[in-house]
């Protein structure tokens, strides 16, 4: 994710959103019946900071989304279906989903009970599910998709809808705006998607089109496949008027850049830049992990722009090469390689950050170098210094010390380690967790195997202590 700079004002009213997640909750191991029965999973996947943010007991490898929607009355009517195996014995189990009616639960086919509190779905099949044993879910379900919000004018995420569709961007937490699922990157998983629309509106969801579009009774679907592993938040079906531009990268790279009527002449330069970008960035972070790359431009004024794999979203604005650059270095770092706790942001938005200052050094703009002195140079009381990058705070977690002071500590390691070490260490890490989880205690290690120093002090002054580095 990466603010447009006329919305950073937003930053500060995002944060509240996620700041009363998890505080206005019991906590999970004070409520019901997980103290009753352990058999029943978790209400959360184990992140302590947002302790109700996915879910525990199982893992899912797929989720097969139908989603049918109409802009003109906002209606949504989806069936979700998801393969999942139980990593304990489970007599129930909880999904992710905010607001919008269930009809229907089923597990392996046979009917299931279920019920609703906040933003948690718990299911309890008719015979409890064995460790180990694989299962299907499939909830059935309809209603008005109400995005994830702080009813100010900009803190928006989730399932947002729009005059002609709806804008979908939903880090950190926002996916169960849309479909029930265990809304934490620390479970990724395979999707299907078939998004039905109005004959004459687009649906634009992750990985390759699966099949020609079909239209009946006035009725169009556009099914979609992302056959490597995502995490919730970057699955989108973004829906509404949009002109495209489809063909490959100079490489080969399949390319679909894809732009709301109103931003028509970014179409070409958003075609063009994600293609040169993500063959430069193959260059220099190793093969591109998915099967294709572009990007979505819709008229919405998010304020921000949103890696989703393979078609990162820009919300109402014209993309420039540093936005572009931003959100496809993500596609490597934060889509192949996911934290496994929000805690280790900066593993995303560090690094793409500096890929920001690398792309500008390729173009020769700038260094990384001159960069970096420049942000060397803010006097130590600037709020950066205060915030230290590796321990991204729930309640402002999207903090710009996780950004700038992130891109920092890699220039910091790359004058410490030399070119050659640092950018084998970047090809390293990324082809060493594709499609992986990771944590900066991985990548402190392989820092150290890979350079033979002891950079502990390095990596403690620039991401753990609340003042400038020395
Ligand atoms: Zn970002």
């Amino acid at each position: 994710m990466r603010f447009n700079r006329r919305g950073v004002a937003m930053l500060a009213t995002l944060v509240s959103v996620l700041a009363c997640s998890p505080a206005d909750e019991p906590t999970p191991t004070a409520a019901g019946q997980s103290a009753v029965d352990r058999r029943a999973g978790a209400p959360g996947i184990g992140d302590p900071d947002f302790p109700r943010d996915g879910n525990g007991g199982y893992d899912v490898s797929h989720y097969d989304l139908a989603v049918d929607y109409t802009p003109a009355t906002k209606r949504l009517d989806g069936v979700t279906t998801i393969r999942a195996s139980a990593t304990q014995e489970l007599s129930s189990f909880n999904l992710d989903l905010t607001g919008l009616d269930v009809r229907e639960v089923a597990v392996d086919n046979a009917p299931a009970t279920f019920t609703r509190q906040s933003d948690e779905l718990t299911v309890r099949p008719a015979r409890a599910i064995a460790d180990g044993a694989p299962f299907t879910v499939r909830v059935a379900y309809s209603g008005l998709p109400r995005p994830a919000s702080d009813n100010a004018n900009l803190g928006t995420y989730g399932f947002i809808p729009t005059p002609d569709g709806a804008f979908v961007a939903s880090e950190p937490n926002g996916s169960k705006t849309w479909f029930p699922n265990n809304d934490h990157p620390a479970d990724k998983a395979t999707f299907d998607f078939a998004i039905t629309v109005p004959a004459g509106v687009t649906a634009l969801a992750n990985g390759e089109p699966a099949g020609q579009p079909t239209t009946s009774g006035g009725r169009t679907t556009y099914r979609w496949r992302e056959r490597h592993p995502m995490a919730t938040y970057l699955a989108t079906a973004t829906v509404g008027k949009f002109d495209l531009r489809r063909g490959s990268t100079a490489a080969g790279i399949p390319n679909l850049a894809a732009a709301d009527p109103k931003f028509k002449s970014s179409l070409d330069s958003l075609y063009t830049l994600s293609g040169q970008i993500t063959d430069h960035w193959a260059t220099v972070f190793g093969p591109y992990p998915f099967s294709s790359t572009g990007g979505v431009v819709d008229d919405y004024s998010a304020g921000y722009a949103l890696e989703n794999q393979t078609k990162p979203l820009y919300g109402g604005f014209q993309p420039d090469e540093t936005i572009i650059a931003h959100e496809l270095a993500h596609q490597w770092f934060g889509n192949s390689l996911t934290i496994r706790r929000w805690k280790d942001l900066w593993l995303n938005e560090g690094f793409a950050t500096y890929a920001e200052w690398l792309w500008a050094e390729h173009k020769g703009r700038k260094t990384a170098e001159a960069t970096f002195k420049e942000l060397l140079n803010r006097p130590a009381t600037d709020p950066m210094w205060a915030y230290p990058p590796g321990r991204a705070k729930p309640d402002d977690l999207f903090n710009q010390s996780v950004y700038t002071r992130g891109g920092m500590t890699l220039h910091a390691l790359r004058r410490a380690v030399g070119d050659p070490t640092f950018f084998t260490l970047l090809k390293a890490w990324a082809a060493e967790h594709r499609y992986g989880h990771v944590t900066t205690e991985q990548f402190v290690a392989l820092a150290e195997r890979l350079s033979g120093k002891d950079l502990d002090a390095l990596f403690d002054a620039w991401l753990h202590q609340p003042r400038k580095p020395a």
